[in-house]
């Protein structure tokens, strides 16, 4: 990145994150002691993994000279909205390309882009399909990065994660997406040579290449993909998530997201109570960020009963 640059990241986002137990009481059993990586506090719109991931594409597009990052996402995209942000705050244009139906689309998230000065141009799920193909190629002036971060090099600005670590654990949660995160979080502890197991929780239904493409990022990498905590399927949430989410909010003061960070916690839940987590473990939850995944009339609803 360029001179002058690096002090914008001390400025803008606070890395190293924070790193401290919480207390839970449906956790407090066996003698496991749960803690948890605020990456949700490294800034309020590059949020927790967004920030991780988009690291080196910002140097990557700094060393091809490019002065626009093109990105692809849904209308609630928390990629798209990081990388608004991002741009802003390194002097890069932005231009997010939106699946949408129509053109005068907008709802919170697309306001809070549009603020940061980000260019949105809504289209079709056809069009979108046959642009995002091309995400690979740059072209002139526009880095492309990729829909929702993944690749290699989304991946290597996570495995930053590990080396902040204070302390060593038995298992890692991480919420999965595309698994970028993941197999950045899986990099990072083979360098380190810890053996800590990792446990991944996907927040999609389905998926069947999600495994092929995790591994395709982290090919020495083993870990346990959970496939089964989706309540429904991507930004679907169930009764039993809704009402697990207030509960743990309201005992840990941390907020938690219904697309992401609260499967991932309920599935903690789940596991702990099932006793697949041995006594005495220490674990570490990744709490990605993702609060933007309320913003939406939808989810509202699903949490104001
Ligand atoms: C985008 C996002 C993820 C998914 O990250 P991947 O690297 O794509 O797996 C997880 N949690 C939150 C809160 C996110 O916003």
């Amino acid at each position: 990145m360029e001179m002058g640059r690096i002090d914008l990241i001390e400025h803008h986002f606070r890395i190293p994150s924070p790193e401290h137990e919480i207390f839970f009481e449906p956790f407090q059993v066996n003698g496991i002691r749960v803690f948890i990586k605020r990456d949700d506090l490294i800034h309020p719109f590059v949020s927790g993994n967004k920030w991780r991931k988009m690291q080196r594409y910002i140097k990557d597009a700094f060393d091809s000279g490019c002065d626009t990052l093109v990105t692809y996402g849904g209308a609630f995209s928390n990629h798209l909205l990081a990388t608004a942000a991002a741009g802003s705050i390194f002097g890069l244009k932005t231009k997010g390309i939106i699946k949408g139906l129509h053109a005068d689309l907008n709802n919170p998230v697309l306001t809070l882009c549009r603020i940061f000065g980000m260019t949105c141009e809504i289209t079709s799920s056809d069009e979108y399909n046959d642009l995002k193909r091309d995400n690979s190629r740059n072209a002139g002036a526009s880095y492309m990065i990729p829909e929702g971060g993944y690749g290699h090099i989304g991946a290597l600005g996570c495995e930053q994660l590990i080396e902040e670590l204070q302390q060593s654990y038995d298992h890692l949660f991480c919420s999965v997406g595309t698994g970028t995160t993941l197999a950045g979080i899986c990099n990072g502890l083979i360098k380190k040579g810890f053996s800590t197991e990792i446990n991944g929780i996907s927040a999609l239904k389905g998926a069947d290449s999600l495994m092929n493409e995790i591994q395709e990022l982290t090919p020495q990498g083993t870990f346990n993909l959970h496939r089964n905590y989706h309540h429904g399927g991507y930004a679907k949430v169930s009764p039993e998530l809704v009402k697990f989410i207030g509960e743990f909010t309201a005992e840990t003061g941390v907020l938690l997201d219904p697309v992401y960070t609260g499967k991932m916690f309920y599935a903690l839940s789940d596991l702990i109570a099932s006793g697949y987590i041995p006594e005495g473990s220490r674990i570490l939850c990744v709490h990605t960020g993702g609060l933007t995944g309320l913003m939406n009339e939808r989810m509202l609803k699903k949490f104001s009963r």
